[in-house]
């Protein structure tokens, strides 16, 4: 028996989470059991954990998007008992049982081995929100940005994408901006490594002109909506915006101007469905150019008893850096 955070759909069609003891056979059928260390709290998470956000196909469900372990048992032969392991995207936790749960089953494909250098534990403050960050950051390199250029705006700061894109950009030398709603995380985000913080109400504001000065000379944006038609506006000549989230809408209320007269590119970054080399080098990146110190400054610790909790407040933009959930 093994505990699991189990989220069950009532007549009502209300759902409901509680920690509930599971058996082995309950697992779904997959190649590799993992005793699972460490999960985390995503955006995504908040939505699977409570209403579902069309992203939960069946009930009885076990959340957790994404979790560090070690192998159990495996029919996969490239991973063997011992083995440390990371899992992000692939919809685990969504279609699939997720890390929520002292064991998980699932496919040898969509895990990662865990590099030299990093925790299981570290991995987790990482998570999908930071590995996704770092795709943001290796986005922008390859579109030509180095440090000397300019800023380079962080938006959601103070959420996980942002607390680890500003980290990861601060260490490799930019000059990191970060746009917060919470004035009350400044030191947070300084101790980060942002040189200027940008209130959120001066990018929320929709304005008329396509074209504003060229502030920034990149961007990590997990925000999306208005604030990202207004930032395409302030960028610099040729620079990139990686975009990552919508943590403030979907819409894309924006002019093609900046593409036209500035050249500025707009750059999906997608977590779930990366090939498995990007990942591996993605993971490598995270150990030599996020700062361990840093993200233990992130790091709030949990349990699975917490997690109705924390998936609510993560939806209503209350959660600060990077949740670490202990399930054992
Ligand atoms: P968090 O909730 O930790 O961070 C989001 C941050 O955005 C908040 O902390 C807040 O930062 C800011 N924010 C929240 N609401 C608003 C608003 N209405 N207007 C402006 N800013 C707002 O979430 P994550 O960092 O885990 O994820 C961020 C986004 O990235 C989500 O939309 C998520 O779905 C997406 N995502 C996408 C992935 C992909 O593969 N593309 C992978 C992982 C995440 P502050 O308080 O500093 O203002």
């Amino acid at each position: 028996m093994f505990n699991a955070l189990v989220v069950d759909k009532n007549e009502d069609g209300k759902t409901q989470a509680a920690v509930k003891q599971l058996r082995l056979d309950d697992l779904p059928h997959a190649e590799v059991t993992v005793a699972v260390d460490y999960s985390t709290v995503n955006y995504k998470d908040g939505l699977c954990i409570g209403p579902g956000g069309g992203l939960v196909r069946n009930y009885p469900h076990v959340p957790g998007i994404d979790f560090a372990g070690t192998v159990e048992n495996s029919e996969d032969p490239r991973y063997a008992p011992g083995d440390k392991v990371v899992l992000t995207g692939w919809r685990v936790g969504e279609a699939h049982w997720g890390g929520y749960a002292q064991k998980a089953r699932v496919k040898g494909d969509w895990l990662v081995p865990l590099p030299d250098g990093i925790s299981t534990r570290q991995a987790m403050a990482v998570g999908t929100a930071g590995f996704t960050a770092m795709l943001a950051v290796m986005a922008l390199e390859d579109h030509g940005l180095t440090p000397g250029q300019g800023p380079v705006l962080v938006t959601g700061a103070a959420g996980g994408v942002g607390s680890v894109a500003t980290a990861i950009l601060a260490h490799l030398g930019y000059e990191v901006a970060a746009v917060t709603g919470r004035p009350e995380t400044e030191e947070y985000l300084r101790g980060l490594g942002a040189s200027q913080i940008v209130p959120r109400e001066q990018l929320n504001e929709t304005t008329k002109r396509p074209l504003e000065s060229e502030s920034w000379a990149g961007c990590v944006d997990a925000v999306g909506g208005a604030m990202l038609a207004r930032l395409l506006g302030q960028m610099k000549y040729g620079g990139s915006v990686a975009a990552v989230g919508l943590a403030g809408g979907a819409a894309l209320p924006a002019t093609v101007i900046p593409f036209l007269l500035r050249g500025v590119n707009l750059l999906g970054i997608d977590s779930v469905l990366q090939p498995f080399e990007k990942r591996q080098r993605a993971w490598q990146r995270v150990v030599t150019d996020l700062p361990l110190e840093k993200l233990d400054a992130m790091v709030q610790p949990a349990t699975l008893q917490d997690l109705p909790q924390l998936g609510a407040d993560i939806l209503a933009g209350k959660v600060q850096g990077r949740v670490v959930v202990d399930v054992n």
